[in-house]
């Protein structure tokens, strides 16, 4: 039987209970990191969806990162980290968002865009979606154009996409 990049990714994947509080279902990446043949697919199946039609990637912190990393260089693109908070030297742009307790606040830095790029938005986890729609905010208020949000894997039941209305949004696995 074929195994498709779902199933591959899905057996790559490790829920852990209660991390980092109680009620919380941690979806650890570290095994699909740990296997070449699955990190390789995940990234070109992702790129094979904008090649060509992204100038920039934009990584969310941390493990937005190693995605967008991987997939600025499969698509020759360059890669703009949204840090968070207080991280990044020099002048930064910043946004802050509420979460379910208390708030966040992540920034880029302040030339990070001379206006119009097209930007491609990639995290490992779209969850209840306040984190990518802040991104997408800064962003565009920094002159970018998000061109999609892709994220590894989207916890539907939280329904991320409400809060990225118009946007294109696409989850490699989407859990329901
Ligand atoms: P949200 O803003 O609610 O969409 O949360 C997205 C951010 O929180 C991403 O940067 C994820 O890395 C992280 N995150 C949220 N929920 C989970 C989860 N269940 N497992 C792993 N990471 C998560």
């Amino acid at each position: 039987m074929e195994t498709t990049l779902q199933d591959l990714v899905a057996s790559r994947l490790r829920d852990i209970p209660d991390f980092p509080q109680p009620g919380v279902v941690f979806k650890d990446i570290t095994p699909l990191l740990a296997d070449g043949e699955a990190f390789g697919a995940v990234v070109r199946d992702m790129a094979a969806r904008h090649r060509g039609d992204v100038g920039v990637v934009a990584g969310i912190e941390a493990r937005g990162f190693i995605f967008g990393a991987a997939l600025a260089h499969e698509l020759g693109t360059g890669f703009v980290p949204v840090r968070k908070a207080g991280k990044l030297p020099g002048r930064t742009r910043g946004v802050s968002y509420d979460l379910e307790y208390g708030s966040a606040s992540i920034e880029i830095r302040e030339d990070s865009f001379v206006g119009g790029e097209r930007v491609l938005v990639v995290d490992d986890v779209l969850a209840t979606g306040g984190t990518a729609a802040a991104t997408c905010e800064l962003l565009e208020g920094a002159g970018a154009t998000v061109v999609a949000v892709e994220a590894l894997i989207e916890l539907a039941f939280l329904d991320g996409r409400s809060r990225l209305p118009g946007r294109a949004v696409n989850a490699t696995i989407v859990l329901t």
